[in-house]
């Protein structure tokens, strides 16, 4: 007991799993909430003591332990694993014991709990509302580490939303006796950042960890990363950022008392490097969760993974959630995936490779953790005996092909000339496997594939994984185990002889090791010899045991047991020669990880006719015939109607979009941001051509989406989320509105809309897609010159509504409400009902427009008045200017043709009319409203 109170004074926050034989077991308060928490039964270790002494405990079988772990890490808990490091039929006195390994939420080693294609991040972060905030990520079943400042809470918060951690770590102030387990309760260095996040985020787990002052992150990097880390540049240039990445590291490094943890470089970047996007866009554009079942199913990252190895999954996610701003970096990437895309057989060929490569990133660092099975090494050497294949591939693709090929449509149409761009850069650019593919990679497959065999088992325990002609010891010691078998065989026949028992068998268990079995019918006649010694009586037979028997069977044994010692004792090198390795090849996995992300964005490029974007600085947004790339691939085939988007900083800033509902407008709007998304990235995108004028930000506040979990209304959020926008957005930035202002009153919902179209017209200058079914905002365009009218057009047609899905210039008047209605099959009757209120409000907003309260608008001349209802039903789709605007300002009294154009549309029938006949109708009615020039 000793042993182990010493263990858990050493590992106070942690759950200690004692290994005892085949069980490992709790003890004190760990076995009482264990035992509580997974459903085990709760024993006492001394059974004959008085129960106030008895020592709790609970235990659960070591083979059994990975299901245990995960519940344990799922409720948040950190699990110290300690283990016998000696034999304990040869230890003298009591076993040595150990921790060998804290398993935490964030540092998961079992691949069966981990997520092939998303990272495994334990973070960290450090500093306050004063000094700015630093925050690291380590993903220790990689040796990924990266690291940012943010200045403010929110964007630290951003920051931390879309690295996806699985475990935050931060400072705790001291305060002794504080029970480890009530995370809750545990104070942190800045106790308003942890209670935020924890809002934000309540299914992070949050460790806090004492912090003491003497400890010198920027020393513990230097000392882990080596030469090329230079700790008081960076020290300089990012301080937060060091302090973060020295606790994650610190923190991780407890995780593993018996191993070096694999490190790849730290990347210490700025969030300006790459396009932000925060928890609202990188949610509401669904790239890599969907908004409503949080699964991958219909994400922006499910339509473009085409990549075929896991780590390539992972890259393209990061590629994805980390778009780049730096127009030279962009065109590097988009110049490695059109080669790609152009040189078929060649992409073909390295997907075909990259198919059969392993995790390589994962295999090394388990190497590097000595967790690595035989069965992972000799994945890891079939997938390094795979790339020079890949290597030649990739070098085809970049050499002769491109010549070849004429510069694809969209780099020539842009006309900025980056075609050029194609035509430089030696390989497919950032992926040269260079000499590591050549030497390191080929010597080191060569010998894990000659040293394991081939069906290694994923265990050690009974050897079996070293191929003969390794070790001439090795071989030795397989002939007598084997060679023992044979001699078996000259005993038994010996044996039939020497009895006359023909049936006479030599048999194996485990009780009694090899025996002689005979027959209670042969018994009989047999001739037993002295020797033969009376073992066991079965049912039709009698079991005998001699001393040659005794003795072979200690020989095989003891050979088996050497022989296992022996494979194991090779394993252990060649994993601790690949380990010595673990650097080189981490950058290796790297860039057959990067290889694999360009060759899917090609083979996805090809498959659904993306094309490639120019990216430029021009802050023009234009796609001819864009398309959404998610929606596209749910639609039938063709079945997506394509559109046209320009935006620019002069004079199309703004785009209102108006449509009935359902009628594409949010998919439209979003679609543009995915682009930008996409292009920024260095894929393709869906378009017939495009220009991406590269983006600092994509902002978006898009439909009602409620955040229930954080407790607000929708409305408060909404608006939260807007002010977040105009606050943060900046004339690179792009915003994507859709329906702001609905969670209100329909006054409140337009007013507001209006005010914020016009900031971000007038103050922030962003470029702008606003959605909205508010047809009034179509006079903004009137008001403002760099706002522009457009709408998804859909027909009515004998009462039921046709959807065209074609953007056309010019704002839409009505909001078909009531056929969306009927067409998602409310009953007649009420349908019906619906259409008779709404002509009654319709008639009686006309018949009183001056007492119709209107938006507070900004000032009385700035903003036409504004007829909610006015209009009604049959107004032209594709006008300039709301014709209802023009109704209310003139109103019917003081106007006789407005008069005589209300009366005509108060006679309308809609269900009678087919669109010929409402066209013909609206077209005589506009002639009636636009003076004719007198003769
Ligand atoms: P709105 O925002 O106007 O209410 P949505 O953008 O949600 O409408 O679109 C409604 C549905 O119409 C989408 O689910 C999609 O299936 C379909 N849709 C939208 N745009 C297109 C398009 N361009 N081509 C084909 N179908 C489309």
């Amino acid at each position: 007991m000793r042993q182990y109170l010493d263990v858990k004074a050493r590992y106070p926050d942690a759950i200690v799993f004692f290994r005892l034989g085949d069980f490992y077991e709790m003890f004190y308060e760990d076995a009482v909430y264990v035992s509580r928490a997974l459903n085990l039964t709760l024993t006492t270790r001394d059974k004959g003591k008085e129960k106030e002494d008895a020592v709790p405990m609970c235990g659960v079988p070591y083979h059994a332990v990975r299901g245990y772990l995960n519940k344990l890490t799922e409720l948040g808990h950190r699990i110290a694993l300690c283990e016998q490091l000696e034999d304990p039929k040869v230890a003298r006195g009591i076993v040595r014991r150990d921790v060998v390994r804290v398993v935490t939420p964030g540092v998961v080693l079992d691949e069966e709990s981990l997520d092939p294609r998303a990272p495994s991040y334990v973070a960290a972060v450090a500093g306050d509302r004063r000094q700015g905030y630093g925050l690291a990520f380590l993903d220790v079943t990689t040796g990924h580490f990266r690291a940012t400042e943010a200045s403010t809470p929110e964007a630290l918060l951003d920051e931390l939303a879309r690295a996806e951690p699985r475990e935050l770590v931060l400072a705790r102030r001291d305060r002794a006796g504080d029970p480890a387990r009530d995370l809750s309760r545990m104070p942190a260095d800045d106790e308003g950042l942890a209670a935020q996040i924890r809002r934000a985020y309540p299914r992070l787990v949050q460790t806090p960890v004492a912090e003491d002052s003497a400890f010198d992150p920027g020393e513990l990097l230097a000392q882990a990363l080596g030469a090329a880390f230079d700790a008081a540049e960076l020290r300089a240039r990012a301080p937060m950022a060091v302090a973060a990445a020295g606790r994650v590291l610190r923190y991780a490094r407890a995780t593993q008392p018996g191993a070096a943890l694999p490190l790849g470089q730290l990347e210490v970047y700025r969030r300006a490097d790459y396009l932000v996007i925060d928890e609202q866009a990188r949610s509401h554009l669904e790239l890599t969760e969907s908004l409503l079942e949080r699964r991958r199913t219909g994400t922006l990252l499910e339509v473009i993974d085409e990549t075929r190895s896991a780590m390539g999954g992972r890259l393209l996610r990061r590629w994805l959630l980390f778009p780049l701003v730096d127009v030279a970096r962009i065109r590097r990437r988009q110049d490695a995936v059109e080669r790609l895309v152009n040189a078929h057989a060649a992409r073909d060929s390295a997907r075909q490779q990259l198919g059969d490569v392993a995790d390589l990133e994962r295999l090394v660092a388990r190497a590097q953790l000595g967790v690595a099975s035989p069965r992972d090494l000799v994945a890891l050497g079939r997938s390094l005996a795979r790339l020079p294949a890949l290597a030649a591939a990739l070098r085809a693709a970049s050499a002769g092909e491109i010549g070849s090929v004429a510069p694809s449509e969209a780099a020539g149409a842009g006309g900025t000339g980056d075609s050029a761009g194609a035509a430089a850069g030696a390989a497919v650019s950032g992926v040269d496997l260079g000499d590591l593919g050549g030497d390191l990679a080929g010597e080191l497959a060569e010998r894990l594939v000659q040293t394991l065999r081939a069906d290694a088992p994923a265990v050690t325990r009974e050897g079996g994984f070293i191929s003969p002609g390794v070790s001439a010891e090795l071989d030795e010691l397989n002939t007598i185990a084997s060679g023992g078998r044979d001699t078996l065989g000259v005993i038994e026949a010996r044996e039939r002889e020497r009895t006359g028992v023909g049936s006479l068998k030599v048999k194996y268990n485990s009780v009694f090791g090899y025996y002689i079995e005979i027959t209670r019918a042969q018994l009989a006649h047999a001739q037993l010899p002295a020797e033969y010694q009376r073992k066991q009586t079965v049912a039709n037979g009698e079991r005998f045991v001699t001393p040659e028997l005794a003795e072979y069977e200690a020989k095989i044994l003891s050979a088996d047991e050497r022989r296992v010692a022996l494979e194991l004792e090779i394993f252990e090198g060649l994993r601790r020669e690949v380990a010595a390795q673990s650097a080189r090849l981490l950058d290796l996995a790297g860039r057959v990880a990067a290889a694999d992300v360009l060759a899917g964005l090609a083979e996805v490029a090809h498959r659904s006719g993306y094309c490639r974007p120019v990216v430029d600085e021009s802050g023009v947004i234009e796609l001819a015939d864009g398309r959404h790339p998610v929606v596209e691939r749910l639609a039938a085939a063709g079945g997506f109607v394509p559109n046209d988007v320009r935006l620019d900083g002069d004079s199309e800033q703004m785009l209102i979009v108006t449509g009935p509902n359902m009628a594409g407008k949010s998919t439209l709007i979003r679609q543009v941001a995915q682009c930008v998304v996409l292009a920024q990235m260095g894929s393709f995108v869906p378009a017939r051509r495009a220009r991406i004028g590269v983006c600092d930000r994509v902002f978006t506040r898009v439909g009602a989406g409620d955040n229930l979990a954080r407790g607000e209304t929708t409305f408060l959020v909404e608006m939260r989320e807007t002010a977040h926008i105009l606050r943060y957005a900046t004339p690179r930035s792009l915003v994507i509105l859709d329906e702001i202002g609905r969670g209100t009153s329909t006054y409140d919902g337009v007013s507001i809309a209006w005010a914020v179209a016009e900031h971000l017209h007038d103050r922030v200058r962003a470029k702008t897609l606003f959605a909205t079914h508010y047809h009034e905002l179509c006079a903004l365009a009137d008001l403002h010159p760099r706002v522009r009218n457009v709408s998804v057009a859909a027909r009515e047609w004998k009462g039921d509504i046709v959807f065209l899905r074609k953007l056309s210039p010019g704002g839409a008047s009505r909001s078909f409400g009531i056929e969306v209605a009927k067409l998602a099959g409310l009953p007649p009757a009420v349908v019906e009902r619906a259409r008779t209120i709404l002509k009654t409000l319709e008639s009686d907003a006309a018949g009183q427009r001056g007492a119709v309260p209107r938006p507070a608008a900004p000032a009385a001349t700035e903003m036409p008045q504004l007829g909610l209802f006015a209009g009604g039903g049959t107004a032209p789709i594709v006008t300039g200017v709301a014709p209802e605007v023009e109704l209310g300002r003139s109103g019917p009294a003081t106007d006789p043709a407005a008069a005589e154009v209300v009366a005509a549309l108060r006679a309308i029938d809609p269900d009678e009319l087919s669109p010929r006949a409402a066209w013909d109708l609206l077209t005589g009615l506009i002639k009636k409203l636009t003076p004719t020039p007198k003769d």
